[in-house]
């Protein structure tokens, strides 16, 4: 990128230089705008953020105590230093936000995360028009397809109906920001208890609180000794429980990892799981593609995982197109994650996809 690009990379994050404010940085700055609350995206020791008014509540809940966070809602520009800050829904989970920037008729629009895919757990991604778009490409392959998320709700409500009738648990393991809630806004109650681990059931309150509707659930000092030996239960639980004791009583009992990254063959068996839900919190190939084209942009800057084919792709259609180097990690495709707490402007590698 030139200079004098309205965004740029530094060692602290993307920087607008001209408003004099950071997206997403890795590390604590004055003034940042914060597109979403999973960790690699919103560290702590920001002096002030902004961000969408539905996202307010989890980022709080991330953040030290006594975090000054604005909320900027959706599509009202506020001006800094001459600079037209606004946001737009991306879909990717609850309050996450694309951030539009407009300097001297120049704009430049960073995705965030997102998704295309319906998700009825935060609002629809919104498409801006821009001369510059900085995407997410984490599925940036394009052996990336989503099938439709009816059909892997389908899939996982027969899959805990089958374990319930031979009396086992089904255990799935999510991210605990946005993928477990939007699991159970598709599982079918009806079904048997649903129950959740802490770090999940703290995720699920806020999302409450936030008017988003989630089928009941329960935790499992809600249940007496004995209770769950039937089984029949479907458990959500974090990557980082594998292993744990909290696990144990959920026995016997089937897994699944709930990933985009189950779609590649041999993902499942390495992590050591049952089954792969192919759910993923990001745009597929498709996605990436419609995406682009409905911003109308001529440049893109591509961030996260596999930009270099993507970059290709789109050069050969026109495109101004190159990679943009961040810290930004992705959907990650194991279970060592999900690090509920990370010291100020830690670079862990999380990405509750
Ligand atoms: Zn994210
Ligand atoms: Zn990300």
């Amino acid at each position: 990128m030139p200079d004098h690009a309205l965004l740029q990379v530094t060692d602290r994050g993307l920087y607008c230089e001209a408003g004099d404010f950071f997206i997403d940085p890795w590390r604590p700055v004055e003034r940042a705008v914060i597109t979403h609350a999973h960790s690699d995206h919103a560290r702590r020791g920001h002096s002030q953020m902004l961000c969408a008014p539905d996202g307010v509540e989890v980022l709080r809940s991330r953040m030290l105590p006594g975090a000054v966070i604005d909320p900027l809602p959706y599509g009202e520009p506020v001006d800094h230093r001459g600079v037209q800050i606004s946001l737009a829904p991306a879909g990717h989970i609850l309050g996450s936000a694309q951030v539009r920037v407009e300097f001297r008729g120049e704009v430049w629009v960073v995705s965030g995360d997102y998704k295309l895919s319906p998700d009825p757990t935060c609002r629809p991604f919104e498409p801006v028009r821009c001369h510059t778009f900085i995407t997410e490409c984490t599925f940036g392959l394009p052996i990336y397809h989503w099938a439709p998320q009816a059909q892997i709700a389908n899939e996982l409500n027969a899959w805990w109906r089958r374990n319930r009738e031979a009396g086992r648990h089904t255990v799935v393991f999510a991210y605990a920001l946005g993928k477990s809630q939007r699991l159970l806004a598709a599982v079918d109650p009806t079904i048997g208890p649903i129950v959740c681990h802490g770090a999940v059931e703290r995720v699920n309150d806020e999302y409450r609180s936030g008017g988003i509707s989630l089928p009941p659930t329960q935790r499992v000092t809600d249940f007496g000794p004995g209770e769950l030996a039937g089984g029949g239960a479907l458990v959500i639980a974090p990557p980082s429980a594998v292993g744990t004791p909290w696990l144990r009583r959920f026995q016997p009992c089937e897994t699944a990892f709930a990933s985009g990254w189950m779609l590649v063959r041999g993902s499942r068996r390495r992590r050591g799981v049952d089954r792969g839900l192919v759910l993923s919190d990001h745009a597929d190939w498709p996605g990436l593609l419609a995406a682009i084209e409905a911003t109308g942009c001529q440049r893109v800057l591509a961030t996260h995982g596999h930009t270099s084919v993507l970059v290709r792709y789109l050069r050969e259609r026109g495109w101004e197109a190159d990679s943009l180097h961040t810290e930004f990690v992705g959907e990650r495709d194991d279970l060592e994650v999900d690090t509920p707490e990370l010291p100020v402007g830690t670079a862990v590698a999380e990405e509750p996809a």
